[in-house]
Parts: C-alpha cells; sequence; structure tokens
C-alpha cells in the first residue's frame, strides 16, 4: 500500500509564489471541503528558538488561518512550551507561556500578523494534559497537550530540517514532541531521575528551583532535595540552576538513536488522542540545515529549498521530504559539502555514532522505521506533483 503526498516545488512566479502554492496543497489535501463552518481549527507550528534564524516565516501560518477562515473554520495557532529556562539567554526562553510568546513576538508571530490566537497548547509550564496510552516499545503513555481535545481538524504546518537526535525533523516531530507536554519532551531526551548534588547546591540562600518546580515536589532543607515520587521530570529545576551557572542539578541524556523513535511513540499518543481521520500534514522544506529551530543559531544550509510537501500520512510526508534532500545536490559551503547526491545528508552531518560499532547511524532511518513499524503510516509513497495552474481568485480557497 501506498500513501500520496502532494508536492510543489520551489519555482516561484509573480502570480504564483510560494503562499499561492501552500493554498494548493491545502485544497489538494481536501481541507477547503473537510472545514465545515464553526469548526475548531488548530495550526500547528513552531515559533523557533532566540538566535534561530531558520525557522518559519509567520507569513505561512497567516495563509493558513486565512483559508481556514475563508472554509468557515475557527483557526488558531498552536505550539507547546520548550524545555530549558531563560535559553534565550536576555530575551527568555520557551519554558512557560510568557517566555515563548514573548520569543513568538520577536520572531513575528502575534495574533495581529498571524491573524488568530496564538495559543500554548499545554498551558502556562507545559502541564496543561491528558495521558493517553500507548502500546509501545519504549513508552505505556504519553501526556497529550490538552488543547488538542477540542480540535475538529488539526494542521501540522511543520519547516522540515534536520534533527540532531532523530534525523530528520519533520512532521514526526511536530507530533510527538511539538504536541505533548513537558513530562514527554523530557522522557524523549532524558533517561531516569532528576538529581540534585547536595556537594555542589548552594542551599537555603539561593532556592531557585523551588519557584520554579510546578508539582511544588522540591524542599529545602540545608540543601535543596527533591520528593522523587511527586516528580514529573520536567526539567525546570536543572535549566534554572543551569542558567546560574552552578549546575547542581544533574540528569542523563538518553542514546541519541533511541531518541527518534521515543517521539514517534509520543505521535502515536498524539494521533489516538482524537483520531487520524483529523490530522492533516504540510512540510516545507526550505532553509534546510541540519539543525532544529530549537536551536539558537540560524545553522548553514545543507541544499537549495526544495517545496512543498503535503499528505494524511505523517509517515510517507517525512518519507519523502527526507528523499527529495537526500537526492538535492549539497551546498558546497555545507558540513556535507562533498558528499554524493543519494546519500543522507543528515546523517553526515549529525555523525551519531553507533555506541558498540562505532559505525554513523542513520537516525532519519531508524526513526521512519519505527514509525512504520508502530503503524504511523507508510513509507511507500506516491508523489503527485502538483502542475495544475494557481488558483484562480487570490487569497480564497476557490480551486
Ligand atoms: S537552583 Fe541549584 S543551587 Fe539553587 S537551590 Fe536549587 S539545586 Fe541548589
Ligand atoms: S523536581 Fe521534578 S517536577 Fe520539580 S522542577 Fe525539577 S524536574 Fe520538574
Amino acid at each position: 500500500m501506498t500513501s500520496k503526498v502532494y508536492f510543489t516545488d520551489r519555482q516561484t512566479r509573480t502570480d504564483y509564489n510560494m503562499i499561492d502554492k501552500l493554498e494548493h496543497v491545502f485544497n489538494e489535501l481536501g481541507l477547503n471541503k473537510a472545514i465545515k463552518q464553526g469548526d475548531k481549527i488548530m495550526v500547528k507550528t513552531h515559533f523557533g528558538q532566540w538566535g534561530n534564524t531558520n525557522y518559519l516565516r509567520p507569513a505561512y501560518a497567516r495563509k493558513i488561518v486565512d483559508l481556514v477562515r475563508a472554509a468557515g473554520g475557527i483557526p488558531f495557532v498552536a505550539e507547546t512550551t520548550g524545555l530549558g529556562y531563560g535559553d534565550g539567554g536576555a530575551y527568555g526562553g520557551r519554558t512557560t507561556v510568557p517566555e515563548y510568546l514573548g520569543m513568538a513576538a520577536l520572531h513575528g508571530y502575534t495574533e495581529a500578523t498571524v491573524g488568530a490566537p496564538l495559543l500554548m497548547a499545554d498551558g502556562y509550564w507545559g502541564t496543561d494534559v491528558f495521558k493517553v496510552p500507548v502500546d509501545g516499545e519504549f513508552i505505556d503513555s504519553v501526556d497529550v497537550a490538552m488543547a488538542l481535545l477540542d480540535c475538529d481538524h488539526v494542521i501540522v504546518l511543520t519547516h522540515a530540517k534536520g534533527h540532531g537526535l532523530g534525523g530528520i525533523g519533520g512532521t514526526l516531530k511536530n507530533l510527538g514532541i511539538g504536541l505533548v507536554g513537558k513530562r514527554g519532551k523530557a522522557a524523549m531526551h532524558f533517561v531516569g531521575d532528576v538529581k540534585i548534588n547536595a556537594d555542589k547546591c548552594l542551599g537555603p540562600a539561593c532556592s531557585k528551583c523551588l519557584k520554579v518546580c510546578p508539582t511544588r515536589c522540591i524542599t529545602m532543607h540545608d540543601k535543596a532535595v527533591i520528593d522523587q515520587s511527586k516528580c514529573i521530570a520536567c526539567h525546570h529545576c536543572v535549566s534554572v540552576c543551569e542558567r546560574i551557572g552552578v549546575k547542581a542539578v544533574t540528569h542523563t541524556w538518553r542514546p541519541n538513536h533511541t531518541q527518534g523513535p521515543i517521539f514517534v511513540e509520543n505521535a502515536v499518543g498524539v494521533i489516538n488522542s482524537i483520531g487520524a481521520d483529523k490530522f492533516y500534514y504540510i512540510n516545507l522544506a526550505i532553509d534546510i540545515s541540519d539543525k532544529c529551530d530549537c536551536w539558537n543559531l540560524g545553522a548553514p544550509l545543507l541544499v537549495h529549498d526544495i517545496g512543498i510537501f503535503g499528505s494524511r500520512d505523517p509517515v510517507a510526508i517525512d518519507e519523502a521530504t527526507l528523499q527529495a534532500i537526500k537526492d538535492a545536490p549539497p551546498n558546497p559551503d555545507s558540513v556535507v559539502g562533498d558528499i554524493e547526491c543519494g546519500v543522507c545528508k543528515f546523517a553526515t552531518a549529525h555523525a551519531c555514532k553507533d555506541p558498540e560499532s562505532g559505525d554513523i547511524l542513520d537516525l532519519a532511518d531508524i526513526q521512519l522505521s519505527h514509525a512504520e513499524k508502530m503503524k504511523l503510516g507508510t513509507r511507500k509513497y506516491e508523489l503527485v506533483t502538483i502542475t495544475k495552474e494557481p488558483p484562480k481568485k487570490r487569497g480564497t480557497s476557490e480551486d
């Protein structure tokens, strides 16, 4: 069985630009007909870390919002809180609603620019979630962002690029990291308990970690102590302690090659929470670096811009996007400048080694194989290249 993936390339004309092409993909996916009057529509995207200059421009979200409204829907643009208090330095981070919405505004994402409310789907601290069982190899449940429950459709609008822990950061990453709460993100990145090293802790004179603990499970004695039975591993205390340069709170990173499979399993929970028929996927394969948009830099691009992909299958769309990136000639100025077309640029750029053999691992392949195994979709796809003329009336959903 194959899944359809719609594709339009990066070539533009003055009367048919990338925003027009996005409308074309929207219509090919059937969204203009599927959305009914009054439907609540989440447009899920990523607002980018401060210092990142490759994140998706808000104009794409604005276009989707306008199309949803034209079809009768009530759109909102959503993200979830990130890990790491104050990661953006003077500009804050992405850990709380005010931190991340402040960051979003710096990147041009406001209600005024996207034309719809901006919502942090997992609440102030990333703890506004509901638990969904998952029959996975790594997890048995995941905390899914609460706002999903009220959605009639979800349009997953993704910037396709690399991801150092999953190979490709595409639709599956936007689902499995982007639509889960803080605990789901932490479970993917880290293993075991968060612990305080009493030898390093500054004690009552500091107490900064107590204030940011959402479960109030840190108490102060002569040093800070965590009640592990109440800890949800949100890592707020880790990042706050790191920010003051003490690093008394410790955690352990998961082996890289297990992280993609975990966010795939998170994605299973996200999709099962409201049903696969509610989700529509769009990948914008532009500004393609090896790094995720949660990095505070604009890493050099690996290939030229490729275009826009759309599908109802989250695995097929990432496979088609990955294949196109593999096939594109490498940017000679990038870290993959001298590799052959057809070789996975992300695997070469990330150079993640198998802990036993020392061989370079293809994390994208590991991620997508696991997604297929978890029956999220198929890696076999039929690429349907959109060659039709553009919609006649600009700015509407008419085909
Ligand atoms: S933030 Fe760090 S140094 Fe300060 S009390 Fe907490 S663990 Fe100790
Ligand atoms: S102790 Fe646990 S719940 Fe509290 S801030 Fe640290 S990681 Fe989060």
